[in-house]
């Protein structure tokens, strides 16, 4: 694949409930709330920081230097991007100045919607805004968490870099693939446990 193929991922409307969200003050700031992009019933979530000025214009799927990069990444790891489900930590485009902490808190509330409704089985979280924001601890990095799963309410997590950071430091992208590959692997883990027997032998995964 290169950056001249990547497929446009579907985006998912924002349920009923959440189209007019006014839980935090970038309800004022936005133009819309945008849900998340890809198959919503897929193994794999992936988390990024906030969506961009073009998703909050516009209301159809399209690619961008992120999608480009994170599906060179995912072919690269092979990694199907069919099986995997992108949404934000804010669901909404901030454009001004705003209470960082209060907006994650309260659009945490959407996320665990999501994984409660979807139930994937591994989750990815790309850049630090996304792994502080889900593992609720403003100095974690990927830098130093890279490499391992995480029990994260109970959903196997690991992260990597924002797809941008690694557009733009290119010698990223070796550490990007080997993070999508090791999601790749597991989840390919979870499609044999799922169709074993349910009394034959099981493997122990460690993290
Ligand atoms: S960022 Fe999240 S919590 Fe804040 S208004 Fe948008 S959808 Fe609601």
């Amino acid at each position: 694949m290169t950056d001249n193929d990547p497929i446009a991922l579907p985006e998912e409307a924002a349920p009923p409930y959440a189209a007019s969200c006014q839980l935090c003050e970038l309800a004022n700031q936005r133009a819309r709330v945008i849900w998340g992009e890809g198959n919503p019933e897929g193994r794999v979530i992936m988390l990024l920081d906030n969506p961009g000025a073009r998703e909050d214009r516009e209301g159809r799927a399209f690619v961008c230097g992120t999608r480009a990069t994170l599906q060179l990444g995912a072919a690269e790891a092979g990694l199907d991007m069919n099986d995997v489900y992108v949404t934000y930590v804010l669901k909404c485009r901030p454009i001004r100045k705003y209470d960082k902490e209060a907006a994650r808190n309260s659009c945490r509330a959407h996320l665990l919607s999501q994984l409660e409704l979807n139930r994937p089985k591994l989750m990815i979280c790309l850049g630090n805004v996304a792994v502080q924001a889900f593992f609720q601890d403003p100095e974690a990095e990927v830098k130093r968490l890279r490499g391992s799963w995480y029990d994260i309410g109970g959903l196997p997590t690991t992260v990597s870099y924002h797809p941008l950071a690694v557009r733009r430091r290119p010698g990223l992208m070796r550490l990007f693939v080997e993070d999508l590959k090791r999601v790749a692997v597991r989840s390919a883990e979870a499609v044999t446990e799922a169709s074993a027997p349910s009394d034959g032998p099981r493997s122990e995964k460690g993290s």
